[in-house]
């Protein structure tokens, strides 16, 4: 037993509550008991330091707290109602049943990830993925990492592992991407020489030719996925930046980021984006691109390109490093089947809409109409309680550092509980059974339906009633 400080006295001769004695007052918990216990013994630890004992009752709701805290950091399905598709602290692309289905077989089985059924021995890793990969792109192969990050890197180490260490790569591409990933640092980071070209907003050709020589390794472009440039600006066409590669003999690698396999202008009305197919047919080498941004499957960096520069990559011992988990690999193979058995970009039409291949397409393509639908229902049960709803508009983005330019037009719902303030009404959804997350705009709580899917309406419900509930005693 400590004994009490006679400087700082205490309110009471309250003594310090026994882990023990905690541990019972809170009975059963859904939390491995383990962690139960540390907690409990980090908070007594708290209130020893503070040299203030509280009664019991509230050393327990002290407790009870900091499990909520520990509970709440478990990764866990939440609602969506922020309008924005790809949202990095939102696990960016959600998967179809069909692939979740794939994940749960894949998952609870044995599987022959590199085992050759036909031969009965050791198999390649991925064969029927790559191969389904490769055709997607219009590209000769294609390879996976754990995410583009670490695609960019293991091509970066692989063009700069011998004497040749420069990545040729405009002012105007050296971004930033979402947090800590800066192209300039993932550049340094992998072994290579930054040789910077042209100008933030101008760089031509003759930039490029002039700067390529015997240190030159690679060509880098770096698709502007979160950003745009409009005004006094210029770059060269990749079609001549593949033709001055050739001619110089160096290696030409695009970083696309988002990474659109379709035209997804034909899916909902925002801009073009370079699909892989397109940049190797203008005649870059090697593309990668993310998994889980618009092609809308797992988190992967895919690297597809010309069938001598991928077989080297793999042979990298690094790419041993990078590689995806059988897992990922079901769920992207999954991903690819559904787009090659979908329909063609000719027919994205209105009556195909229904078939596209992700939850992330279908997102983007459903109409205003449907959200309004959606909403009224909503509202509507809400009618009598303490708390005014109407339908607004929103602007759903696609988010996750892409299309920085495409507002897709939404619909939200707007939310003002009387007698409670919006940030506590807000903390109480994320609270919910379902935790549901929205943003406050001109003093309103907004939820964007576009991101909600219609099997979570019921839920979204339930988590305004409880929030509003508590606020009425
Ligand atoms: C998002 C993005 C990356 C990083 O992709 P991750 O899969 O998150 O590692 C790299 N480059 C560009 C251009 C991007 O947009």
């Amino acid at each position: 037993m400590k004994r009490p400080d006679h400087k700082t006295p205490l309110p009471s001769l309250r003594a310090i509550p026994a882990v023990e004695k905690i541990l019972q007052s809170l009975g059963a918990m859904d939390l491995p008991r383990p962690a139960v216990v540390a907690v409990v013994r980090r908070e007594l630890g708290a209130l020893r330091e503070e040299k203030t004992i509280p009664e019991f009752s509230a050393v327990l709701a002290r407790v009870h707290s900091a499990l909520d805290d520990l509970r709440r950091a478990k990764i866990q399905p939440v609602i969506n109602g922020t309008g924005v598709i790809l949202h990095t602290n939102l696990g960016r692309a959600p998967l179809s049943g069909a692939v979740v289905e794939t994940l749960a077989s894949v998952a609870a089985n044995y599987n022959n990830l590199e085992f050759n059924l036909a031969t009965g021995e050791r198999g390649e890793r991925a064969a029927y993925l790559e191969h389904n990969l490769a055709l997607l792109c219009g590209a000769e192969a294609a390879t996976v990492t754990n995410n583009c990050a670490a695609a960019l890197v293991l091509i970066l180490r692989h063009f700069t592992a011998g004497g040749r260490k420069q990545v040729v790569i405009s002012r105007g591409e050296l971004v930033q991407i979402g947090g800590g990933f800066r192209i300039p640092e993932v550049l340094e980071a992998s072994g290579a020489q930054l040789r910077e070209v042209g100008t933030t907003n101008k760089t031509s050709l003759g930039d490029y030719a002039k700067a390529i020589n015997h240190k030159t390794a690679m060509i880098l472009k770096v698709h502007r996925s979160n950003f745009f440039m409009g005004g006094f600006v210029e770059e060269p066409a990749t079609e001549e930046l593949a033709a001055l590669a050739r001619r110089k003999r160096v290696p030409f690698v695009e970083d696309l980021g988002s990474g659109a396999t379709i035209a997804i202008e034909k899916v909902a009305a925002i801009e073009h984006e370079p699909t892989p197919a397109e940049v190797l047919k203008r005649g870059v080498d090697l593309v990668c691109f993310s998994g889980d941004k618009l092609l809308g499957g797992p988190q992967a960096g895919i690297i597809v390109g010309r069938r001598t520069r991928i077989a080297a990559l793999k042979r990298e011992p690094f790419f041993r490093a990078l590689r995806c988990d059988k897992l990922i690999l079901a769920a992207l193979q999954t991903t690819l089947d559904a787009y090659l058995s979908g329909s063609a970009d000719a027919d994205l039409s209105e009556s195909s809409k229904r078939k596209l291949p992700t939850p992330v397409l279908e997102m983007l393509a459903v109409s205003s109409e449907d959200l309004r639908l959606r909403a009224e229902k909503i509202i509507a049960v809400l009618n009598g309680l303490p708390i005014k709803a109407a339908i607004g508009e929103g602007k759903a983005q696609l988010g996750g550092g892409t299309m920085p330019c495409s507002a897709i037009p939404s619909v939200t719902i707007d939310l003002q509980p009387t007698g409670l303030a919006l940030s506590e009404f807000a903390a109480r959804l994320r609270r919910a059974t379902s935790p549901v997350i929205g943003h406050i705009s001109g003093n309103r709580f907004k939820l964007d339906l576009r991101t909600v899917f219609p099997r979570q309406d019921g839920e979204l419900i339930e988590g305004i009633l409880s929030a509003v509930r508590l606020a009425s005693p």
